[in-house]
């Protein structure tokens, strides 16, 4: 039995998560569920799978879900301190970290610094503070399991492999719902369309960062950090089919990759798992729906987000952070329509410009860096907004 703490248990992965342990019974154990604003979807969640506590961050949502569990032995607690109390706690074996962006930070390190197993879909942790994270992950015994598609299947490929004889580690990216357009098209494109993935069903800031190719570009540094490579160690290829999740190449020029459905519920159910593979019932593969599998190499110029990801890794230290702190708000005012898809790149490039750079920054000063970052890019999309009118 696996005691779970779902951290954004509201969220796409998140309820996907609970959908592997409802069909796994007597598997896994609920002991913590989070959500941020969400309350009646984390109440419902509550009455379901009985944890032991849920969090819910944001304050003004507490005595809604304080209110509606009163009668049920399960605790309530508030705030992102509290998250990372609870993550700690001796009745939790693995966290489940699919807090959505920056936020996730925190309650990883806490749960790090307790030893905790990972199951880490959270990719922002590791595009902001790879380095420190990791660091801290291998000083504390804490094992992290990655959950993003491409990741667990460079795990898989790893696995019973002498890590120093990878040559190159090739991610797959599907190319989102742009793939082969040019700008002269994106400048139009609005949030409505873009939220319209080919193959993968995922939160929205995700989804855009598909459209526009950041996910590719903030899951090189993923890869960076989590398999220990060296920038030149890591490869995109653009597979529109999804089949392939990822590959790596090894000295003698051989090469494994790891195929399936595109559904996300297997990386979850992986990571959680961890280390069983358990059966299930989901859809398999079949080769003859697939009768053409085919690969291009990403078009940097266009999706420029991709080049300054991959820019951003070179420079190191809070570039990184700079960059997605950028790109979280930018790709927030893309949601609601204020700023066109080709400006965000463009935003994310002025903030990285004007950002003092720091080369190896503490805790704080990528908390620091985050905030900072944040407070540029909102002025450059005001001045840019001020200027349409
Ligand atoms: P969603 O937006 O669907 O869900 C995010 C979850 O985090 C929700 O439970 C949300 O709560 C919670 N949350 C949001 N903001 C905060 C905050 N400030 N503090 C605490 N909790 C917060 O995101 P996804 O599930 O799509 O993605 C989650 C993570 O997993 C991301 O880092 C993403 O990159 C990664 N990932 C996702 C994949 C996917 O298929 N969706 C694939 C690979 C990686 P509430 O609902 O209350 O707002
Ligand atoms: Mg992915």
């Amino acid at each position: 039995m696996k005691r779970l703490a779902i951290l954004g248990s509201t969220g796409s992965i998140g309820t996907q998560a609970l959908d592997v342990v409802a069909a796994h019974p007597g598997l896994f154990e609920v002991e913590v569920l989070s959500a941020h604003s969400n309350a009646t979807l984390l109440i419902e969640q509550a009455r379901r799978f009985k944890p032991n506590a849920v969090v819910v961050t944001d304050e003004t949502k507490y005595k809604e879900v304080k209110d509606a569990l009163m009668m049920l032995p399960i605790k309530v607690f508030t705030g992102h301190k509290a998250l990372a109390e609870v993550v700690q706690w001796d009745t939790v074996d693995t966290v489940l970290g699919a807090v959505l962006g920056f936020a996730g930070l925190h309650s990883i390190l806490a749960a790090i610094d307790a030893g905790k197993r990972i199951a880490l879909a959270n990719k922002e942790t590791l595009v902001v503070a790879g380095e420190l994270v990791m660091a801290r992950a291998r000083e504390k015994g804490a094992v992290i399991i990655p959950v993003d598609s491409e990741h667990s299947a460079i795990f898989q490929c790893l696995a019973g492999e002498d890590l120093n004889k990878v040559e190159k580690v090739i991610l797959t990216a599907s190319g989102g719902p742009f793939l082969g357009r040019k700008p002269n098209y994106l400048v139009n494109v609005k949030a409505s369309h873009a939220l319209q993935h080919p193959n993968w069903v995922m939160g929205a800031k995700i989804t855009i960062d598909s459209a526009t190719l950041m996910n590719k570009g903030l899951e090189i540094i993923e890869a960076k950090w989590l398999f220990a490579l060296n920038n030149d160690q890591i490869d995109v290829v653009i597979h529109p089919q999804s089949v392939i999740h990822s590959m790596v190449q090894f000295t003698d020029g051989s090469v494994k990759s790891q195929m399936g459905l595109p559904d996300m519920k297997l990386p979850i159910q992986y990571a959680i798992a961890y280390p069983e593979r358990i059966h299930n019932d989901y859809k398999r593969l079949d080769f003859k729906d697939f009768p053409k599998l085919s690969f291009e190499a990403p078009d940097y110029k266009t999706f420029r987000n991709l080049a300054l990801a991959i820019d951003a890794m070179k420079k190191g230290g809070n570039a990184p952070c700079v960059l997605n702190a950028a790109n979280e708000v930018v790709v927030h005012a893309f949601l609601q329509n204020k700023v066109g898809f080709l400006e965000m790149s463009e935003m994310i490039e002025k903030t990285l410009d004007c950002m003092t750079f720091i080369e190896h920054p503490t805790i704080e000063e990528y908390v620091e860096t985050d905030k900072e970052a944040r407070i540029q890019v909102t002025e450059f999309l005001k001045k840019s907004q001020l200027s349409i009118y």
